[in-house]
């Protein structure tokens, strides 16, 4: 067993998010575990770019309201307890609603040997698209 002290929180680069999201690593597997978990807070209005994970994701929102939206559907609104799983290759984006902040555990897989980058990364989400709903 082994009791992992907190690390210091990290910001979220400007190239992959919109506004403040500061993220902890809650779990970070050693090979042959590529489990990742991060706590992940957003916000007011702040969010991802749209991006998608090689092998899928899931999101279990802790704290606060939320939006998620796939690429081609709705503005999706997001409330502690709700699990959210975007498939392999899914584009999409969450963040926090407009006037709240939000935390969500978000939950994937590092990169496998030989394969592509765990996740890829693309246009920052517009207010246009946010306020779609
Ligand atoms: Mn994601």
């Amino acid at each position: 067993m082994e009791i992992l002290t907190k690390k210091p929180s990290t910001k979220g680069p400007a190239e992959m998010f919109t506004g403040d999201v500061w993220f902890d690593v809650i779990a970070q597997g050693s090979e042959p575990s590529r489990m990742r978990v991060n706590m992940v807070r957003f916000a007011p209005g702040a969010r991802t770019a749209w991006h998608c994970h090689a092998v899928g994701q899931t999101l279990h929102v802790t704290e606060g309201i939320g939006l998620v939206q796939s690429r081609g559907g709705d503005v999706v609104v997001m409330r502690p307890g709700d699990t959210i799983w975007t498939p392999p290759g899914e584009w999409h984006w969450h963040g926090a609603a407009p006037d709240h902040f939000m935390s969500h555990l978000a939950m994937w897989e590092g990169p496998a040997e030989g394969q592509g980058p765990e996740s890829e990364w693309g246009e920052h989400v517009t207010d246009e698209e946010c306020n779609a709903r």
